[in-house]
């Protein structure tokens, strides 16, 4: 069967081209977790730095556990979808809880972790325990589509089916890991959005390469949302009022101002002192389908006055607080024209 060619042709592939990554040098259960969890949604160079810093800071499961929420949210922080890091923090607790800080290595006991999807799973055991299992990414979906010619989605029910089939023919009993990481590589380097088809070594039986640019076939893409939103900035001598996002959502964690005059504080501001006021340039940031454009404002006061939520913080919070990403531009903007003692922020041009 030409299969057996293919996945031997990968293999050797893999082995001379592979590259090296922190996380590959030792692989454990607990590297390879939290290596694949950066790698969700994020550049592998990018994930270099923050794996290499993370783990520095905690080396270990149970000093994952033990870490304050803050602390991690500022190692992750530029990583973006921090649901993922407050996943991570109450998965090492229930692994410390249950397992003694030792990751397990059985489906049963993987898939009982909080925040653990199929993919995780399956990357812990195939890399991190060498077991047979199918980690299926978004790469391994796109080599398998094309070389198998599969035009269908293989996002819903029936293509996660037909996926999982599919690799359970290429990853084999021994050394799974390899062939599972060259498949996920082989879609990076080779294999990828603009594929190098005339210099591919699986090309001789691959089924799809004439239309290899229309595969996999996606779901259309969400429609972008637009957002404005009017911050302030709210400072009294040395504090600034800043506030932590409890809701659930893609912010949940992270610092922010106080944006969108809300009735509340619209009438603080009303009954405040203000002393001094100014308007600065747009801040742009995106996330997820959403473009956020943030228009601060800069308000000046005498008196600390009581907050209706969040807090009274010294300007060093600005640089030590982890901000959610357009706020974080602000914060920067904000500590560096306070911190330089300038009469007002740079990003002010009222
Ligand atoms: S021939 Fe083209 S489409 Fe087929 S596996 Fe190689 S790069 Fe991908």
């Amino acid at each position: 069967m030409f299969l057996s060619e293919q996945v031997e042709t990968l293999s050797k592939w893999f082995v001379d081209q592979r590259s090296e990554y922190p996380w590959r040098e030792q692989p454990t259960p607990y590297r390879v977790w939290i290596s694949e969890v950066m790698l969700q949604q994020t550049q592998v160079q990018r994930v270099v730095l923050y794996f290499s810093r993370w783990m520095e800071a905690l080396p270990s499961i149970q000093a994952v556990a033990e870490a304050d929420e803050d602390e991690l949210i500022k190692l992750w922080e530029g990583l973006g979808y921090y649901s993922r890091v407050r996943n991570i923090h109450k998965a090492a607790k229930h692994i410390v809880s249950y397992h003694g800080g030792n990751m397990p290595s059985t489906e049963e006991l993987l898939f009982k972790i909080p925040g653990l999807g199929p993919y995780t799973v399956a990357a812990i055991q195939c890399f991190g325990f060498r077991k047979r299992a199918l980690p299926i990414d978004a790469n391994v979906i796109r080599v398998l589509s094309r070389i198998h010619r599969f035009t269908e989605r293989g996002d819903t029910a029936f293509g996660k089916k037909k996926m999982q089939e599919l690799a359970s023919y290429w990853i084999p009993e021994k050394d799974p890991h390899i062939v599972a990481e060259g498949l996920i590589e082989f879609g990076q380097k080779v294999c990828g959005k603009n594929p190098r088809c005339h210099t591919c070594p699986l090309r001789r039986h691959c089924l799809g390469k004439d239309i290899a640019e229309t595969l996999p076939v996606k779901k259309p893409p969400k429609e972008k949302v637009y957002l404005r939103r009017e911050v302030i900035l709210l400072l009294c001598k040395e504090k600034v009022w800043v506030f932590k996002e409890e809701r659930k959502g893609v912010m949940q964690g992270l610092w922010q101002f106080p944006y969108d005059f809300d009735i509340v504080s619209h009438s603080l501001l009303c009954k405040a002192d203000l002393q001094k006021k100014g308007a600065s340039e747009r801040v742009r940031h995106g996330f997820t389908h959403h473009t956020v454009d943030l228009f601060p404002t800069l308000f000046f006061i005498d008196e600390e006055i009581p907050l209706p939520y969040g807090a009274w913080y010294g300007v060093d919070a600005l640089h030590t607080l982890p901000f959610s990403s357009g706020h974080r531009t602000i914060a920067r903007e904000l500590f560096d024209a306070v911190s330089h003692r300038r009469d007002a922020l740079r990003l002010l041009r009222s």
